[in-house]
């Protein structure tokens, strides 16, 4: 059989509508496409596409579904090993995952996994939005969730399929973690989520908002009204900064702060809205990862004239996903490689009016293995800006970990387990970015599946 070396492209908006719209910008293959597509899997029998994928989806087999037009039962195979493919094959970095993997891949290009994954999973998610399958839940078996996020919606999945009444407590108005506040609808739409959640309360899950554990309840006293088992799945929304002068002007926002006032509080909409955003004509965004290219991504759509993106290492070491980094220079992104903020200047009504930056060129390999960026003395160079964006990294809140004093804690704020997702506390359980620090999404939703087997057990062993 000859071998098709050409990946089935994926129709998208074009560059010129999209910077001005929120809408999704890769649209979607139809049925003929990924039937297409499929077919340029060789189905090798060793699959090192399995063991690429952080969760072995039997990558193999779902697309053999494929080539045969049996799209639920493709479906259904990717179900055994992940709880959300409309969001994974959206969302996942492929290029580094099972497609680096792809023996298609080695002389050509490699077999579009998340594409077709994304196929299937959105032609079941319709179907499933009006399934009305209900499960007998044993009222007595509490168990607590702490996050909406997709480690949280993975574990509490689980844990009603196996007939646990499970309550989700999430601190935001809004259920979905970084689904829905971080990664904007222009690569994830909100209505994937708010299916997702459907469906678990259709499982007679209950979630709770507005609600901080560690404030408006500590996790004590979570066992006090009854749960028996406990899955903290807070995640790492915590932003850092780089701690340099000026950093606390007007206008430099972190990540976080500035995606969230977008994404979830609607802030592109203000004044019908309440909540402001600052738009800038001019705006710098600096790290090189999904957070700052959704960031910068985000700007551009909000009409600011220039976006450019401050990166220390050059394009080649930026962890964010290589479809990201293409569609947001499609979409006019200013890239600054090598370059590294020193200093923010600022107006007499302390708005920052200047980022002041300085080149940097490779060195040896750091701890990473990545190679080190060096600054390059005398380099410096000033940059106007109206509005910065800092994405370099997050870690833990540390609410609960202040508000459960006999919980291990390790030195970055993180939640220690063992290989079954427990604390050192017993019937505490934890997974996710708060565990791992910022990660991905399909190692969050992993982990929540396996603390959920892991509190089976334990609900077994402490029933007996
Ligand atoms: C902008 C952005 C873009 C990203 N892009 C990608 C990508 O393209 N691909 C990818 O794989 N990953 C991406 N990631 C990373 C990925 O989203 C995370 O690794 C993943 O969401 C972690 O899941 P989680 O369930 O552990 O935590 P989260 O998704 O962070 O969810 C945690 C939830 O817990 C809630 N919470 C926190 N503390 C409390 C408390 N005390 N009480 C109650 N609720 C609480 C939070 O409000 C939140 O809703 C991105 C992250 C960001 C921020």
């Amino acid at each position: 059989m000859a071998v098709n070396y050409k990946s089935v492209p994926m129709r998208e908006q074009l560059p010129d509508i999209r910077r001005k719209n929120f809408d999704e910008v890769p649209l979607g293959y139809s049925e003929e496409e990924a039937v297409e597509e499929a077919q340029r899997c060789l189905q090798c029998p060793k699959a090192p596409c399995i063991s690429g994928c952080p969760v072995n989806i039997n990558i193999k087999g779902f697309i053999k579904h494929i080539q045969n037009r049996e799209f639920k039962e493709a479906v259904n195979v990717i179900y055994e090993s992940d709880t959300l493919p409309c969001v994974t094959g959206r969302v996942c970095p492929q290029e580094d995952q099972c497609q680096a993997k792809c023996v298609v891949g080695v002389k050509g290009e490699a077999v579009s996994i998340g594409r077709l994954e994304r196929y299937v999973a959105d032609r079941d998610l319709e179907q499933r939005a009006n399934d009305t399958k209900s499960i007998e839940i044993n009222e007595n078996l509490k168990a607590a969730v702490i996050g909406s996020g997709p480690a949280g919606i993975a574990c509490a999945a689980d844990l009603a399929k196996a007939g646990i009444k499970v309550t989700v407590f999430e601190g935001f108005h809004k259920l979905g973690g970084v689904l829905v506040y971080g990664i904007p609808e222009f690569r994830l739409p909100k209505r994937i989520v708010e299916t997702e959640i459907e469906t678990l309360k259709k499982l007679g899950v209950e979630f709770i908002k507005d609600t901080l554990i560690g404030r408006a309840l500590t996790i004590d006293n979570l066992f006090e009204k009854g749960y028996k088992g406990i899955f903290i799945a807070s995640g790492a929304g915590l932003p850092k900064f780089m701690g340099i002068p000026g950093e606390n002007a007007n206008g430099v926002y972190s990540a976080n702060e500035y995606l969230t006032r977008v994404n979830l509080m609607k802030a592109y909409k203000f004044p019908e809205y309440e909540t402001p955003v600052l738009k800038g004509k001019s705006i710098a965004v600096i790290g090189g990862g999904n957070v700052a290219m959704d960031a910068a991504r985000t700007a551009i759509r909000l009409g600011s004239e220039k976006v450019y993106l401050i990166y220390r290492r050059t394009e080649a070491e930026m962890p964010a996903r290589l479809e990201e980094v293409h569609h947001a220079k499609e979409e006019g992104l200013i890239f600054k490689m090598l370059t590294n903020p020193v200093s923010y200047s600022v107006d007499d009504k302390s708005f920052v009016k200047k980022i002041e930056c300085i080149s940097m060129e490779l060195g040896e390999p750091d701890s990473s293995g990545r190679r080190r960026p060096v600054p390059v003395n005398g380099s410096n160079f000033e940059i106007d800006i109206d509005v910065a964006i800092v994405a370099v990294g997050t870690t833990p809140n540390p609410l609960i970990a202040k508000t459960t004093p006999d919980l291990k804690i390790g030195k970055y704020g993180e939640i220690p387990v063992d290989e079954n997702n427990m604390t050192n506390k017993p019937g505490v359980f934890a997974g996710g970015d708060i565990v791992t620090g910022a990660a991905t999404v399909i190692t969050a939703m992993g982990a929540g599946r396996n603390a959920a087997a892991s509190m089976i057990r334990y609900f077994s062993d402490i029933e007996q």
